[in-house]
């Protein structure tokens, strides 16, 4: 369903500019951006994929990943079509590269809090494509959401501007933003962007000025952004911008879309990773995609006992006092009830 879109400035000859995300496209009469959900019609801007879902779903909140917010809990999690980015190795491609097919469904946002409340979750995340290019339904479900006692989650590339952030900041919780790799090299082979720094400028944002809980995940490609270069730029940049207790995920890589001839990732390369997250001074670093595996759990870096433990999406919460170890009451960056 068609929506006049926010954030945009008219132009002479009909032309306009899209100011919700840093493409900032300049659309021509007749003329969709580069997320192909927002057209210029005779002037003026629409989002296409107001309310249409391409998936909905009551996740663990441990799989967006958010392993720092509400452990344990279900986020309603829905996704609609389109991104923009065109990344070579999404796995959620069927969705981010579609346009929206004709059975698509659609769920206003009263729907979606019902049914968020229905299947017990606690919280609503905008998910599985890039929230951004869903901007005046994910603003209208965010401030319902608010009103109904529901956290809210973005899990984004990041690449909004800092005036969308600014317009869905005072009813968003969480910004779980992915830094793919920290170099221009990296970030225009995989996606085609030239000016990525804004995305850490807006995650800064979204902190320092949103108090948002922030947490950043780099998926791992061989032979991608498996180098130390970028490993240590990231984490340099987690620990002097968001804070040495901001959560670092280092995920696992698996062969899809247009990388399907990459191997997985090895295990070694993210224990390496973690590695530089830790000499970097990052406190909390976690594997994932690797179900059991030890980097999983959080530890107090303090007492050196465990606080969470998890296996998969199986959270067991053993040594939390709201925020803190209730061993020896170090702040551990958590946000619950
Ligand atoms: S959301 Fe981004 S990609 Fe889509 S039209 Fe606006 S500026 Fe372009």
């Amino acid at each position: 369903m068609e929506r006049e879109a926010l954030l945009y400035e008219t132009l002479p000859g009909g032309r306009v500019r899209c100011h919700v995300c840093q493409w900032r496209c300049l659309v021509n009469p007749g003329k969709l951006g580069v997320c192909r959900m927002r057209i210029n019609r005779d002037g003026t801007l629409y989002a296409m994929n107001y309310a249409e879902v391409s998936s909905m779903a009551g996740d663990h909140i441990e799989k967006k990943p958010l392993f720092h917010f509400f452990p344990g809990t279900f986020a309603f999690s829905l996704g609609s079509w389109g991104c923009n980015f065109h990344c070579k190795g999404c796995q959620n491609w069927e969705i981010s590269c579609a346009d929206i097919p004709p059975r698509s469904q659609q769920l206003l946002p009263e729907r979606e809090i019902e049914l968020a409340r229905r299947y017990d979750c606690q919280g609503i995340a905008w998910t599985y494509n890039e929230p951004a290019v869903w901007f005046e339904y994910t603003l209208d479900s965010a401030r319902l959401a608010k009103e109904n006692n529901l956290y809210t989650v973005y899990v984004t590339n990041g690449y909004a501007t800092p005036e969308a952030l600014d317009m869905i900041g005072p009813w968003l919780d969480a910004w779980r933003v992915d830094v793919k790799g920290f170099s221009d090299g990296f970030y225009r082979k995989l996606a085609g962007i030239s000016r990525w720094q804004g995305i850490l400028e807006v995650a800064r944002r979204a902190k320092e000025k949103w108090d948002m809980h922030v947490e950043v995940v780099t998926n791992i490609v061989p032979g991608m952004n498996d180098d130390e270069e970028q490993l240590r730029g990231i984490a340099g940049w987690i620990r002097d911008a968001l804070g040495e207790l901001t959560p670092w995920h280092v995920t696992r890589f698996h062969p899809l879309h247009e990388f399907t001839h990459l191997s997985a990732t090895p295990v070694s390369t993210l224990e390496r990773a973690y590695g530089i997250g830790k000499e970097a001074g990052l406190r909390f670093v976690y594997l994932g995609n690797v179900p059991g595996h030890e980097y999983e759990d959080t530890v107090c870096y303090s007492c050196g006992k465990t606080v969470v433990r998890r296996i998969g999406y199986d959270t067991r919460v053993v040594g939390l006092d709201g925020s803190q170890c209730k061993f020896c009451g170090a702040g551990l960056n958590f946000r619950m009830r």
